[in-house]
């Protein structure tokens, strides 16, 4: 039983501690001439998740001579409901001790790999079933989840790799981890070891290789960052992060059908973007190829003619219409947690201690409205009903409140643009539109970089929101 403990508590630990931390290096800038710099792309699972999708992938690499890199996601959905390879395969490290679910699971992986493998010819040499027979025996006896979580990736790596002629290679011979830490210096030095630079290549996605000799798996969604690294790595002209979408849109389309794409943004504007609910690429995942800067496009695999958008450093951004809106991005379903207390505007590190309470308990703040005598913590409402007792017991033994009430659910909404920047009015103008719908705004802020401007609204009203924002200001 000690034994059974000791292996979940392995693999849940290993599954949860992946997410990479860069390092504030700042790379040398380039030494290749701007015209010889060579092309990398990335592409992910919905781009990947069946024969046809892949032929569009191929047929995207082989019309750029430039492109010396190809960075893959393991299959993803082919539609709404179905699984994602990794989806699959984290569900059979967690059936560890259910044998018989864990053969159903590996059925369907080998089924999925057998169909791509099927769709082109010169897959004939490699064995996909026999492939996933050896690794689930690997894992069998060592029971590393990074390592089998991640073989999504590799088995796609390897079939693409004979599909377009390029050297398969490894993520583990290259990206250098340690801690939870990309190590930079030593990923170079791999690289220029095994020659990265020199031949047309495929690398799986997702996952590096510890000092220590382990796989080490980023977090969901990471083959953007594989991606990102390889281009810094290759002293890349362009990346090129591929999806199932035009591009980064200027709204949610599930919410604005007819969201646009947004042809050129700065990494910042797709940072505040991406962290207020926006999804297609993560503005974290593109670290490294914001401090070597080298641009990216986000395009479409399905839609290669479209020009997709073109995320690049502020510097190069054509200047905008003065107090213009680039997009907007929410989510809903957040609690807004009020904690008042009469002087507390006078206590030395109240807000801090208040922080330090929902940090504790794994809870992450999205925003703290504030007045004299009270504090708006907004949270996720799901994870704070978690957590609520613990955290109400200790805000009332650390904080000594007057009272902490807990409001209505909330949805926050961000209106993003640089060119809002300095410019008077546009606040006005995003209350006005609302007003013009009934909404009403609960908490509003706008940080001192101006980039953008957060509005807390009735969750009932979000969807509504979204659209009289979008038609009224983009
Ligand atoms: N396959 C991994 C995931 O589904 C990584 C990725 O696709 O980027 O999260």
């Amino acid at each position: 039983v000690a034994l059974l403990y000791f292996r979940l508590f392995h693999i849940a630990f290993t599954i949860k501690k992946n997410s990479i931390l860069f390092q504030n290096t700042s790379t040398a800038t380039c030494s290749i001439p701007d015209a010889m710099k060579p092309h990398v792309y990335k592409f992910g699972g919905s781009s990947l998740a069946n024969p046809e999708r892949i032929r569009e992938a191929i047929q995207m690499v082989r019309c750029d001579p430039k492109c010396l890199s190809v960075v893959v996601s393991a299959f993803g959905a082919r539609f709404k409901g179905d699984l994602k390879a990794t989806d699959l395969l984290l569900r059979y490290v967690a059936k560890i001790e259910q044998p018989r679910q864990q053969a159903k699971i590996l059925t369907q992986v080998k089924a999925r790999f057998a169909e791509i493998a099927a769709g082109f010819e010169e897959t004939a040499s490699f064995d996909t079933n026999r492939y996933w027979d050896h690794m689930a025996k690997i894992f069998a006896a060592n029971k590393h989840a990074d390592f089998f979580i991640t073989r999504g990736e590799h088995c796609m790596a390897r079939l693409m790799a004979l599909i377009l002629g390029f050297r398969f290679v490894d993520a583990t011979e290259f990206i250098r981890l340690e801690r939870g830490c990309y190590l930079l210096e030593q990923s170079k030095r791999q690289a220029k070891k095994i020659r990265l630079a020199e031949t047309p290549s495929v690398v799986p996605g997702f996952y590096g290789l510890t000092l220590g000799g382990f796989v080490q798996a980023f977090q969901r969604g990471g083959s953007d960052i594989s991606g990102a690294m390889g281009a810094e790595l290759l002293e890349a002209e362009t990346y090129f992060n591929c999806t199932d979408v035009n591009g980064v849109l200027d709204a949610n389309p599930d919410l604005v059908p007819n969201a646009q794409t947004i042809p050129i943004m700065s990494f910042d504007e797709l940072g505040e973007m991406a962290s207020r609910g926006a999804s297609v690429v993560h503005s974290y995942a593109l670290r490294p190829v914001r401090r070597a800067r080298i641009p990216v496009i986000v395009r479409n695999t399905r839609n290669p003619e479209h020009q997709g958008t073109l995320i690049t450093r502020r510097e190069d951004i054509p200047t905008r219409i003065p107090g213009s809106i680039l997009g907007l991005a929410g989510r809903n379903g957040f609690l807004p947690i009020i904690i008042s207390k009469d002087g507390m505007d006078e206590e030395v590190a109240f807000l801090a201690t208040v922080t330090r309470i929902f940090a504790d308990h794994g809870l992450n703040i999205e925003h703290i409205p504030d007045s004299r005598n009270a504090i708006t913590v907004i949270v996720n409402g799901k994870a704070f009903r978690r957590v609520e007792k613990a955290i109400r017991n200790d805000l009332a033994k650390k904080c000594h409140p007057d009272s902490i009430s807990i409001g209505n659910e909330l949805a926050l909404v961000c209106v993003v643009g640089a060119a809002m920047r300095e410019h008077s009015g546009v606040a006005a103008q995003i209350l006005n539109t609302l007003a013009s719908e009934r909404i009403s705004v609960s908490t509003i802020s706008q940080g001192g970089s101006e980039i953008s401007i957060v509005l807390g609204i009735s969750n009932d009203k979000y969807e509504a929101a979204m659209r009289a924002l979008h038609a009224g200001l983009l």
